[in-house]
């Protein structure tokens, strides 16, 4: 496609879709009046495979208002992987990342670029108080702490998606071709001026959230593997600790025989450690499992999305 003499836009807003013909009118909505009074801007609207009308609606906004643009998948990547292609084919100086289910108020966006005008190159939303299901936030708090424990890159906890990102930032991400994408991870891995700014959080406008218990738990390895290993070190310090405590158990066995000649009793002993170290043993090799899965899958180097329409007019790259 050839660029017609159009200059970048102020601002580049990215938003990932799966299933939510029912949120896009009243997001565009929204989103385009908060956006009138900031500049000028392009909405990438990323459709993630959805089976219902969402790709339809995207196309409609894009020939009524050419500002919205739409990249559409061949299937269902995930939430992440639709981040990342939006992200590919952003035009504007900065960038603004929110979900497509109006859980983030687009009002807020103002504010926070208020705050990322001060010299940040990241602000992220921080939601105080969340308003999903009790289920939801109960596994998003073992999410998010389990991450601060294990990954090893200091994450704000409590992220919406809504965030604002300068250019550089976005540059570096663009270069950070992962398979096992975690975007909050790699945001803060890039260690640019961050700030946080708390924003108000809403139930979902309409429909059902994607996310589910194995996609978080999955989520959840994700992003621990990618920004650390110490999980691999687990099998050195358990090895250590379980022949340390043989090591003086047989001693003490040992010293008990030797001097009181009291043999060693147990048939339920045996088997407790035998299914002890057996057990350590397969939870060791499961996480051998899970880096060397992991290792396989970046090897492979297959594209991380696989696009099947763009609507990006206006754009220098097709
Ligand atoms: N999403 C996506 N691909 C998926 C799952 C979700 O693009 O496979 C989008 C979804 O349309 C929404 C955002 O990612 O815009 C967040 O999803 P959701 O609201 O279901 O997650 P939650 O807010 O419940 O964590
Ligand atoms: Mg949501």
């Amino acid at each position: 496609m050839e660029n017609k003499t159009s200059t970048p836009p102020d601002f580049s807003i990215v938003i990932p879709v799966y299933n939510e013909e029912e949120n896009i009118p009243e997001l565009y909505k929204r989103l385009t009046a908060v956006m009138e009074t900031l500049g000028t801007y392009e909405i990438i609207m990323v459709d993630d495979g959805s089976r219902d009308r969402s790709w339809e609606l995207i196309k409609e906004l894009h020939h009524k208002d050419p500002r919205i643009k739409g990249i559409s998948f061949s299937r269902n990547f995930g939430h992440h992987m639709a981040i990342t292609a939006g992200l590919d084919h952003v035009n504007g100086s900065i960038i603004i990342m929110m979900d497509a289910d109006l859980q983030d108020s687009p009002e807020e966006i103002p504010r926070l670029y208020q705050k990322f005008k001060e010299g940040y190159d990241i602000v992220y939303g921080i939601r105080k108080v969340r308003r999903d299901p009790f289920l939801k936030r109960l596994t998003s708090a073992i999410f998010w702490w389990f991450l601060g424990r294990f990954s090893g890159v200091d994450m704000p906890a409590g992220q919406t998606m809504l965030r604002v990102l300068s250019r550089r930032v976005v540059t570096v991400l663009r270069e950070m071709r992962e398979y096992a994408r975690f975007i909050h991870g790699m945001i803060a891995w890039t260690g640019f001026n961050a700030t946080t700014m708390d924003v108000q959080h809403n139930p979902r406008y309409k429909g059902r959230s994607k996310y589910n218990i194995p996609r978080l738990f999955k989520l959840a390895f994700h992003a621990v593997t990618s920004f650390s290993i110490v999980p691999l070190r687990l099998a050195t310090y358990m090895g250590l600790i379980s022949s340390i405590v043989s090591f003086l158990a047989g001693l003490y066995f040992i010293y008990k025989k030797i001097f009181f000649n009291i043999p060693i009793l147990g048939y339920a002993s045996i088997i407790v450690s035998i299914f002890f170290v057996g057990g350590i043993q397969l939870l060791v090799l499961g996480i051998f499992g899970e880096y060397l899965g992991r290792t396989y899958q970046e090897v492979q180097r297959r594209p991380l999305y696989i696009v099947k329409e763009f609507l990006l007019e206006n754009d220098k790259r097709t």
